[in-house]
């Protein structure tokens, strides 16, 4: 009876991890799990903070002196205003190490050179030497400076876009106004952000979770690959709303929460013409987009492990990427895939465990085989003999949220860990060399139960390919007001280059994404999307509160909180509710529900 009992909360909490997409090691946030539960209210309760830090005071000297966290005595531990308090007994928050509390963390004092710290790995190989002499950023002095602090302002957003939290956001490959977002319940919408009101929904593509939308360029319509915790991954084209499968991994349907495959990271690779994705079986699957199968699969993460990013190399496209709940990156190249696959093909009794599985989806008996093959290997953390086409590993400490390389050249490679860790690679070649990074950047990023995972972003406009965005999970204090900033940080020297807070986004951003061509990063906060736009530099030095435009009141309510951290709106703020559980609220422009036309007609 007890091991039945075990085994459904054992039942359980798959089932839980499954939803998330990139969850992993639970039992180490655990101890952050007071103040993790009040997460999602909190973040909306800006007036419920005020009216408690209004009583703060006598609370700290009249109230528990017991320790909700560690249940000691002496100290407490918890939210007092819009301030969270750690508990003395466990690791800074931020930086994970034991001694002091987040607010006296020396990496929160925001600066150039803290929370870097330089490369750890071997530095004297030849390859890196030639590399860094040839095409290193810092060795060469004749490359313009990154663009000067800029200052951003949420203009616009929609609310409730979206039915479940937002997990993607893509920008539209042709029309520059209009942004695609995806949710955790295998929603598409494109909102036209100029129109605001204006929005499609793409309802029927996926069932679950959205991990991944990338763009297919060399199709006609505007086309994008899309990958889902249902299985599957398919064929959006944003025109006419219709979706094809590509893959779908489990061809037998439901049999058990064990069995079931996710497709959690999606790339496109338009040199190879190939559509990439990760599972959730540590194996990343190449698909040919226009036969909609795949052509070849490969185990190059540990069984039972997410595939939870994957990044292509700018120019050098069979240079890929992945990131795993394994706690590695891993570099390798798409070409050993393929030669692995002849290998195996001539001599099916190749020695080894399987490593490569029969083509999914192109009929025929062989859904089967790989069932059976799958069942015949141990998952979870089954040691990984490296592959063929495997370049490199570059451990983590643990779960890698996001990999990719810069935008423009591919030099750095970047990635988001959930240590609290950013690391950046100045040079492919040294990463691919299995050296260490060249700085770590301590930043608040690791939380995502309830939160989509925090991703850095690269901004591809910046051509020194220095800064890129990424959202903060911890808050600052703005007036009594707690806001969660959204970072634009130097990838060269982990310096801010500017921390984005507005009264009209109280709420954490785990999704960002910087325009392609304009001033403009769009946040996925909850269920909602907001339109960050650079105030004009000439605005820079206009007497505080000069320019305030009309504001949403429900919204902007909060500005009216006193304090010298007050945020001075400098330009007009339009916001509009897209429920889609109220009819009565759309107006005449909003088309609402279903799949169509794409929404604007410009
Ligand atoms: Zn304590
Ligand atoms: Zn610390």
């Amino acid at each position: 009876m007890a091991k039945r009992q075990r085994l459904m909360v054992h039942h359980h909490h798959q089932e839980e991890e499954d939803e998330e997409s990139s969850e992993g090691e639970e039992e180490e946030r655990g101890q952050f799990c007071d103040a993790d539960e009040e997460d999602e209210e909190r973040q909306d309760g800006s007036q419920q903070q005020r009216q408690q830090q209004q009583g703060s005071k006598i609370k700290i000297k009249l109230a528990s002196n017991i320790c909700k966290v560690c249940g000691q005595r002496g100290h407490s531990a918890g939210f007092q205003g819009s301030v969270y308090v750690d508990c003395i007994n466990k690791p800074c928050y931020l930086c994970k190490t034991l001694g002091h509390t987040t607010a006296t963390c020396p990496y929160r004092i925001i600066s150039p050179g803290f929370g870097v710290k330089p490369a750890s790995g071997p530095q004297g190989s030849l390859a890196r030497s030639i590399a860094m002499r040839e095409v290193s950023p810092s060795s060469s002095k004749s490359l313009p400076c990154p663009p000067r602090q800029p200052k951003f302002q949420v203009s616009a957003a929609i609310m409730k876009l979206h039915t479940r939290r937002v997990t993607v956001l893509e920008f539209h490959p042709q029309r520059e106004n209009v942004v695609l977002s995806a949710d955790k319940k295998g929603g598409i919408a494109a909102w036209d952000f100029a129109k605001v009101n204006e929005r499609t929904l793409y309802s029927d593509c996926h069932k679950y979770l959205v991990s991944g939308m990338k763009h297919v360029s060399w199709f006609g319509d505007p086309t994008f690959a899309t990958g889902s915790a249902d299985g599957t991954a398919k064929l959006l084209d944003l025109e006419c709303g219709l979706h094809s499968q590509m893959i779908d991994l489990n061809p037998n349907g439901y049999t058990t929460e064990k069995e079931w495959k996710m497709v959690n990271s999606v790339e496109v690779s338009t040199d190879l013409k190939a559509i990439i994705c990760g599972d959730s079986d540590g194996r990343v699957h190449i698909l040919d987009p226009r036969q909609k199968r795949c052509v070849t699969s490969l185990q190059l993460h540990k069984t039972g492990n997410k595939v939870c990013c994957l990044g292509i190399h700018p120019h050098e496209s069979r240079l890929v990427a992945s990131g795993s709940n394994d706690h590695t990156v891993r570099l390798f190249d798409v070409r050993g895939f393929c030669s692995r696959l002849l290998d195996e093909g001539i001599r099916p009794s190749a020695p080894g465990p399987s490593t490569v599985s029969p083509a999914v989806g192109s009929g025929g008996p062989s859904g089967d085989q790989q069932q059976q093959q799958q069942k015949k290997q141990p998952r979870g953390g089954k040691s990984h003999v490296s592959h063929p086409a495997e370049i490199a590993q570059l451990p983590h400490p643990r779960v890698v949220n996001a990999v990719s390389f810069s935008p423009i050249t591919g030099q750095r490679l970047l990635t988001t860990c959930q240590d609290n860790r950013l690391r950046v690679w100045d040079n492919t070649l040294s990463a691919c060399n299995g050296d260490g990074p060249n700085r770590e950047i301590v930043h608040s990023h690791d939380f995502n139960r309830y939160l989509s995972p925090f991703k850095a972003e690269w901004d591809p406009k910046d051509l020194t390919e220095s800064n890129f965005v990424i959202g903060r999970y911890i808050s600052e204090d703005h007036g009594g007001v707690a806001l969660h900033a959204c970072d634009i940080i130097r990838a060269d020297t982990g310096a801010y280059t500017a921390q984005l807070f507005d009264y009209n986004l109280p709420t954490i951003s785990p999704v960002n994404k910087p325009h392609p061509t304009r001033d403009l990063i769009v946040s996925g906060s909850s269920r909602s999307l907001f339109l960050w736009s650079r105030v004009a530099d000439d605005e820079d030095d206009v007497e505080e509160g000069a320019a305030v435009g009309p504001r949403d009141t429900s919204a902007a309510e909060s500005s009216a909180a006193p304090g010298r951290h007050r945020l001075q709106p400098r330009i007009p703020f339009t916001l509009y509710d897209a429920d889609p559980d109220s009819e009565k609220k759309k107006p005449k422009g909003g088309k609402g529900k279903g799949k169509g036309k794409g929404s604007d007609s410009d």
